[in-house]
């Protein structure tokens, strides 16, 4: 039986492990979990999996929640989420927690040697070489969740990894991956979430309209399995069933391959080494499809993709900085308070204006990350 802790527990993600948890009982126990500003998930799940410890994001709801279960401990706000981070009875993390708020929390899970199962790819790009620096230190596995990076862990099961070539990340390419940048321009928020091939939360399914998703991916791979850059391309490939792709020094190549489901990869994360058999799952049926397509990615049409390599070839502040003008600007489009293309503006205006520092410590990402949200707001001002 693994004892868990869950971040984010009622976005899409959160909910998508809340069910694995519930319809495997025997394998997983809910120890302690927390969820933000919606209550009668968070009652929900409570009801259901009868966890020891529960966090929000507000004290009056935490106040709220305690007089009606007087016998669970509940807390709030960024202590909270540590407080399950590093709950003392549970042995992994599921951090599915939505930006860089989730990165103080998976520090002191590391710091305890928990295993983390980490969908919070915000949290790798911000400060990934503090992150992965202490999972040695501390010997926390970090196993990936999302569905390209868990498809190339998945494929380099058994190889040595001095081995590979190349990894291919495979991107569907979003809600506006048939327009032109000029059809960009009048694009609205509702067009926006309206994602092809995935049903996920608002602020990735616009990060996957610009293609920043694939760009913070690119990143995040390069963290997770310390990879350069040039070793690391995105493969445009509409139909979301290759799920991502190894390339050895031998010309061959492994994928791991499956109908569009994130239960699949959450699953896999909490299950590893083992797998187990998913409820509702939909084999793959290949002859059915009949085709798959790719096509190679035009960096100059999708802008944000360029912007994260670069930041992400700058290293250190530059990544915090992009990933919270990003974080900041996706917030204000789904305000309706810029417009699509200003995303991408905003983040490369704040990339040029940024100083960077290289191998900053927590102190100082936090305090770009802070500053840098500052900056977006008074550039739309
Ligand atoms: P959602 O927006 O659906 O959910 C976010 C979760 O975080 C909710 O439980 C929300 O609480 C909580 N939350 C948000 N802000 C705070 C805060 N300040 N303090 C405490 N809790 C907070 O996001 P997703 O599930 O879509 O994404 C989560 C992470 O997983 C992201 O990093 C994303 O990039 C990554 N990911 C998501 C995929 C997907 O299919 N959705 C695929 C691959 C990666 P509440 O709703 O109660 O307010
Ligand atoms: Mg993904």
């Amino acid at each position: 039986m693994k004892k868990i802790s869950l971040l984010g527990a009622t976005g899409s993600i959160g909910l998508q492990t809340i069910d694995i948890l519930k319809a495997q009982k025997e394998a997983f126990q809910l120890v302690a979990v927390s969820s933000g500003r919606n209550i009668e998930a968070t009652k929900q799940i409570i009801d259901d999996l009868q966890p020891q410890l529960v966090s929000v994001q507000d004290a009056e709801d935490a106040r709220r929640l305690q007089q009606e279960y007087p016998h669970i401990e509940i807390t709030y706000g960024a202590q909270g989420l540590v407080d399950v981070a590093t709950h003392p009875e549970t042995t992994m993390l599921v951090n599915a927690v939505l930006g860089s708020v989730g990165l103080e929390s998976t520090l002191a899970a590391i710091r305890m040697g928990k295993t983390i199962a980490i969908a919070n790819k915000e949290t790798l790009v911000t400060a990934g070489h503090l992150v992965m620096a202490e999972a040695r230190k501390y010997n926390a596995a970090i196993l990936p969740v999302d569905s390209e990076h868990s498809a190339l862990f998945q494929s380099m099961n058994g190889e040595n990894p001095k081995n590979i070539e190349r990894l291919i990340l495979t991107a569907s390419g979003g809600s506006f991956r048939d327009r032109s940048r000029e059809e960009l321009q009048h694009v609205t928020v509702k067009d926006a979430l309206n994602h092809p091939n995935w049903s996920m939360g608002a602020k990735i399914t616009i990060d996957s309209a610009t293609m920043m998703n694939k760009g913070l991916e690119v990143i995040e791979a390069h963290v997770l399995f310390n990879m350069p850059y040039d070793k690391i391309d995105v493969l445009l490939h509409r139909e979301s069933i290759i799920h991502s792709l190894v390339e050895y020094h031998d010309t061959s190549v492994i994928a791991q391959l499956g109908t569009p489901d994130m239960r699949v990869p959450i699953q896999y994360a909490l299950s590893y080494p083992e797998r187990l058999p998913l409820q509702g799952g939909q084999p793959l049926n290949l002859a059915q499809i009949g085709q798959l397509s790719f096509k190679e990615v035009d960096i100059e049409r999708f802008k944000a993709l360029k912007l994260a390599y670069e930041a992400g070839r700058a290293g250190g502040t530059m990544l915090t900085a992009m990933n919270a003008a990003n974080e900041a600007a996706v917030s204000l489009f789904l305000q309706e308070k810029i417009t699509f293309v200003q995303i991408e503006e905003l983040i490369e205006r704040v990339m040029h204006a940024h100083n960077n520092v290289l191998l900053p410590d927590l102190e100082t990402i936090l305090h770009v990350d802070n500053e840098t949200r500052k900056i977006v707001l008074d550039m739309v001002k």
